[in-house]
């Protein structure tokens, strides 16, 4: 148990909203009060936001709206939850810049990786918006691909009241067993949908370990950072 120096959180649109569509203001300062408390212990910090609790692509979509315009919709979701972060965080004395993949200059800088990098060294938590600003990904991606071009040595993937990844959705079967590790090649075989097929492709492409654990447990940020065995590990 080593802890690590630099990692990729990825926390959930469903975190956001506490379960509910917008955003459960108490649920985000409880993280933001985790993320800050790592921070400040000299961990260096990207965070990638999803959106789901305001809208998803592909429900718009069957509901009839054109796919790539609802994908937009769906990442500008993300922008409002990466400001309600960076409001607490801050407010928990931890310096923040949010960047995100489609230009926004009046509330975020762009996404320019060397730059994140630099906020990172300098102790800054850089949170991640709009997706890859491309419809048809998924943020699980962009946290697979923001962890490879900054540099993080883990996926730290942040869920919303599950303790890892398991066999079958145990919100709806109480049969359900969680694995305590599992091979990228084993995820993607059972089509596990706890984290997209093409994050999970791209983490093993590049031998980078993601750990799915449960956000609603108090102080589990901290313990994954510090490489405790926690959750589900996928790894080679
Ligand atoms: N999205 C997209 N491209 C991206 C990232 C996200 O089109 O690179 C859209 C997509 O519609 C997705 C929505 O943004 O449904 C919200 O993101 P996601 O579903 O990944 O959020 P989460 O499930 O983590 O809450």
């Amino acid at each position: 148990m080593t802890g690590y120096q630099r990692v990729l959180l990825k926390l959930s649109g469903e975190v956001f909203g506490g379960g509910q569509v917008g955003l459960d203001l108490d649920v985000i300062n409880a993280t933001a009060s985790e993320v800050a408390e790592v921070a400040r212990s000299g961990v260096e910090v990207g965070i990638v936001v999803g959106g789901g609790n305001f809208f998803r692509g592909a429900e718009l979509q069957q509901r009839g709206m054109e796919r790539a315009r609802a994908d937009y919709m769906g990442m500008l979701g993300t922008v409002m939850n990466c400001l309600a972060l960076q409001d607490f965080v801050e407010k928990h004395g931890v310096e923040t810049r949010v960047q995100t993949a489609i230009t926004m200059g009046q509330v975020a800088e762009p996404y320019i990786p060397r730059r994140a990098i630099r906020h990172m060294e300098k102790g800054r938590v850089v949170i991640f918006g709009a997706g890859a600003g491309m419809p048809f990904f998924s943020t699980d991606t962009v946290a697979a691909q923001r962890a490879l071009e900054t540099r993080c040595e883990v996926i730290l993937m942040g869920k919303q009241g599950v303790d890892g990844v398991y066999d079958s959705d145990p919100n709806q079967n109480a049969d359900a067993t969680k694995f305590e590790s599992l091979t990228y090649d084993e995820f993607l075989t059972r089509d596990l949908k706890v984290a997209d097929a093409t994050a999970v492709s791209l983490a093993r492409d590049n031998d980078i370990d993601m750990v799915f654990f449960n956000l609603s447990t108090p102080g589990t940020i901290g313990r994954a950072v510090r490489g405790e065995k926690i959750g589900t590990t996928v790894s080679r």
